[in-house]
């Protein structure tokens, strides 16, 4: 009888959920509340003043304040079904200008995140299965996150890709090949190559331009690489709370370092990895822990997508064998005149 009664106070919230999401989105207001910057004016007038050259301040971060997630349109299959789900608290635009740095484990000076307030963030993939399983969890919980991909699983994997950016994640890049940039043969050349041919090849598999967002590999923050990145305008990852589930022994080892952690922190970038089993297998009960905890989801955007470099962008076609026509989308080749 209470499950009966549990179903039917469901299937109405269910229902009032779908109803509010139609009227919001069919509602004239609907283009008046799609969230507004409040950005630092000083960064925008330095911006504005010297086009193209990284500034020195890093307080150019411009943070959308209080506003909620846009609605999702009802034509999205992925209205939230959840009642009870962790959803997304707050969506920040982040303008990239002069590249800089997030994680007080490397950075402090941006210090955005109110108490309570996470960013997840994985790295590493795609993968198959264990990407799949990731989106599952975080789309259940109608919640999003940054993913850095390796631009090598991205040109083995481009559909799995595809899926996280049609999910609604922010796709940043990860180098080409994990390599360490911070070892003493890594040169400068190196460094850009396996940085910019990382950002071709995700915006490869995307077929779109990825996020100025890039994460080091094993947060090995090598000095000229810090500065190529800022000369690019990247924002750089490093992270607030290392779950290190890469060497977890099982899901409950993951969920415990994170909750022991954040629980002493307070706040903070979470750095998983989209790559692993035992993440994907955590993440459903990691994310109904941060919602019991009381902890809240910051979403995390770039002002404006990349622009990768064209002699990588071919290089990389030509490596692949991909026909050039297969880089266009369908819609620019394909077009439907009458019906
Ligand atoms: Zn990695």
């Amino acid at each position: 009888m209470r499950n009966a009664l549990g179903l039917m106070l469901a299937s109405v919230g269910a229902a009032a959920v779908i109803a509010a999401v139609w009227f919001w989105t069919s509602s004239p207001r609907v283009e008046l509340a799609a969230p507004g910057t409040v950005s630092a004016p000083l960064a925008e007038r330095l911006a504005a003043a010297t086009p193209g050259k990284p500034l020195a301040a890093r307080d150019d971060v411009a943070t959308t304040a209080a506003i909620p997630e846009k609605p999702i349109a009802p034509s999205q299959k992925s209205a939230c079904a959840n009642p009870d789900a962790l959803g997304v608290a707050r969506v920040v635009v982040i303008d990239t200008t002069g590249g800089p740095g997030f994680g007080f484990e490397h950075f402090k000076q941006l210090d955005f995140l109110a108490d309570k307030e996470v960013v997840l963030t994985f790295d590493d993939g795609p993968w198959p299965g264990n990407t799949p399983a990731v989106l599952k969890a975080l789309d259940d919980e109608c919640t999003k996150a940054v993913f850095f991909p390796i631009g090598k699983h991205a040109t083995y994997h481009p559909e799995i890709l595809k899926q996280v950016a049609a999910a609604g994640h922010t796709v940043g890049a990860h180098t080409w090949s994990h390599a360490n940039l911070n070892t003493k043969k890594m040169t400068e050349q190196l460094a850009k190559d396996e940085i910019e041919k990382g950002y071709s090849a995700v915006k490869l598999a995307l077929g779109a331009a990825p996020s100025p967002f890039f994460r080091f590999p094993e947060l090995q923050h090598g000095p000229a690489a810090m500065a190529y990145l800022a000369s690019r305008n990247v924002a750089i990852f490093s992270c607030d709370l290392d779950s290190f589930d890469f060497r977890a022994k099982n899901p409950e080892q993951i969920i415990n370092t994170v909750m022991t952690k954040l629980d002493k922190q307070g706040k903070g970038i979470i750095l998983m990895h989209d790559f692993q089993k035992h993440t994907a297998e955590a993440l459903p009960v990691l994310l109904r822990r941060l919602k019991a905890g009381g902890y809240k989801v910051v979403q995390m955007k770039a002002k404006a997508p990349l622009q990768t470099l064209a002699e990588y962008d071919e290089a990389l076609i030509k490596d692949m064998k991909v026909p050039v026509a297969s880089t266009r989308p369908v819609s620019s080749v394909v077009q439907t005149v009458s019906e």
